[in-house]
């Protein structure tokens, strides 16, 4: 590297991207009186403000009461005329985000003591970057630099304006046929809430399921929830070739050796996604990339140049907010107190949640992970049909399934498919976190009638599954000698 370490440095620490991960990093150096400067290309708040949490969930609301308006006779309404305007509904999500945006803004960060800069960093030496023109320097680097759709290379995609999640959020009218690429959590979500919205939406999948991450028959009430709600699901269907005829729009695919054609008007690339990795330098300074394009981190999340630490989706084993900011601790303290301590980053309790209606929330094994690793488990399922507050409700699809070590109460992992799914699972993260387990859920009160009613039931599944079996025949020896 032609320039030399500075003798002297500017600052404690420079954060490339302000998303979730990066805006932690800045958050967390400033709270420590550390010196940091963030610097952001585009929009404060990255993805989960602008293109990903916020206008996903905010569109997912509108599309959940879409479906209640349908279903409003069930519950004794009828509702006259309803119709969809997707401009109002994407002019809300905008408006949901402006008042978001705040939480993000350059005036906040600078309020709690970070300097932020707009403009496209480049790496000139692991203790230089140049933005705008000018070189700054700082003794440690956290690189946050975070993921964009992955597009695949089917032969005439480029001739066409697919949509991804990157600028779905501008379109102006709903879509007639859609035809959503991909059967992971972004492409479920979305594929649901268009389909909620009067899009005639075709899924395309090219394993045999949906939601694959997930066991089968979690993935198979999702499949089941999105036929009811006429999504053509084309799962076993490989993406081979968009062809354009004139207005005429053809996803071609292979179906069990035989070709397939899908006509559609739009088509929404979902597919996974790729780390920003490359085109600002990290490779003229020996930055190192696993074979996927995300960055070679350690267990300190430092990178193969000692003083730069990455964190979020470019380093990518989960990508979502909370583990970006999970993360983004790890690399911040790393790096400015690493010589005194480190931290090995803590994956042991990874939750996250798909939000489809129903809700599928997870942490930590499901049957077919512990059955990939060999890991011995007993599991316990307790479906919502049986739930006082979900009958109510009409939302009775769904069920609690729990891990646990055989014999044991410790939990190895929760699925939760259900209306707030991802509210619920909060509990057994708790257990699983702080090494309670299932006797400690079934002894604390929940409150008549909620959802949450769910969780306890479930742990008396298991107590009865588990129950001490000879002290029960000496109990019932007991009461008949009682008798007497
Ligand atoms: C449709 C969708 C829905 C999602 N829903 C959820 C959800 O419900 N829950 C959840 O937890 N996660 C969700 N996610 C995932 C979540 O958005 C991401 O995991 C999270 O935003 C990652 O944060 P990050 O900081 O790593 O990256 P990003 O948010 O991508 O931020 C990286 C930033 O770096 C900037 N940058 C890149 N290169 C440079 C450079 N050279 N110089 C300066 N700046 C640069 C970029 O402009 C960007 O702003 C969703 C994602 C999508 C797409």
């Amino acid at each position: 590297m032609s320039i030399e370490k500075p003798r002297q440095f500017d600052r404690n620490v420079i954060v490339i991207g302000a998303g979730s991960a990066g805006l932690v990093s800045a958050y967390i150096a400033a709270a420590v009186h550390a010196n940091v400067t963030l610097i952001e290309q585009h929009k404060m708040g990255g993805d989960c403000l602008n293109t990903g949490c916020v206008p996903s969930k905010a569109l997912i609301k509108s599309a959940k009461i879409a479906s209640l308006i349908q279903r409003a006779p069930e519950f004794g309404i009828h509702v006259e005329n309803a119709k969809i305007d997707f401009k109002a509904i994407m002019q809300r999500i905008q408006a949901i985000i402006k008042k978001i945006e705040p939480h993000d803004s350059i005036s906040r960060y600078e309020s709690l003591g970070v300097e932020c800069i707009q403009g496209e960093a480049m790496m000139t030496s692991p203790w230089t970057v140049t933005v705008n023109g000018k070189t700054l320097n700082a003794k440690n680097m956290i690189i946050a630099t975070g993921a964009r759709p992955f597009i695949p290379p089917i032969k005439g995609i480029e001739a066409i304006d697919y949509l991804t999640s990157d600028n779905l959020w501008s379109l102006c009218e709903l879509p007639q046929r859609l035809v959503v690429l991909g059967g992971g959590p972004i492409g479920c979500e979305l594929t649901q809430a268009f389909a909620r919205l009067g899009s005639q939406v075709t899924q395309v999948e090219m394993s045999a399921r949906i939601l694959s991450r997930e066991d089968e028959s979690v993935a198979t009430i999702i499949n089941h929830q999105f036929k009811q709600e006429g999504i053509d699901i084309r799962t076993n269907h490989l993406a081979t070739e968009i062809i354009k005829q004139g207005e005429q729009k053809i996803l071609r695919c292979q179906h069990n050796g035989q070709p397939v054609e899908i006509l559609f008007d739009e088509i929404l690339i979902a597919v996974g996604r790729t780390a920003n990795s490359q085109g600002f330098g990290l490779d003229k300074i020996g930055i190192e990339l696993n074979n996927n394009q995300t960055i070679r981190v350690n267990e300190r999340l430092q990178t193969t140049c000692p003083n730069i630490f990455a964190c979020g989706d470019v380093i990518a084993p989960y990508q979502f907010t909370h583990t970006a900011a999970h993360e983004a601790w790890y690399a911040t303290v790393n790096a400015l107190f690493g010589k005194l301590k480190y931290f090995k980053v803590d994956y042991n309790v990874i939750p996250w949640a798909t939000f489809t209606d129903p809700e599928v929330a997870r942490v930590g094994l499901n049957e077919q992970e512990a059955a990939e690793q060999g890991i011995a488990y007993e599991v316990t399922e307790y479906s919502l049909d049986d739930l006082d507050r979900a009958i109510a409700e009409s939302e009775t699809q769904g069920v609690v399934k729990v891990l646990t070590v055989p014999g044991k109460d410790k939990i190895l992992g929760a699925t939760i498919v259900g209306n707030h799914a991802g509210e619920l699972i909060t509990e057994y993260i708790s257990a699983m976190k702080h090494g309670f387990g299932m006797n400690k859920i079934l002894g604390t009160i929940h409150i008549y009638p909620t959802l949450s009613e769910a969780n306890k039931f479930a742990a008396g599944v298991w107590k009865k599954a588990n129950a001490p079996k000879t002290l029960l025949a000496l109990v019932k020896k007991y009461h008949q000698w009682m008798l007497k």
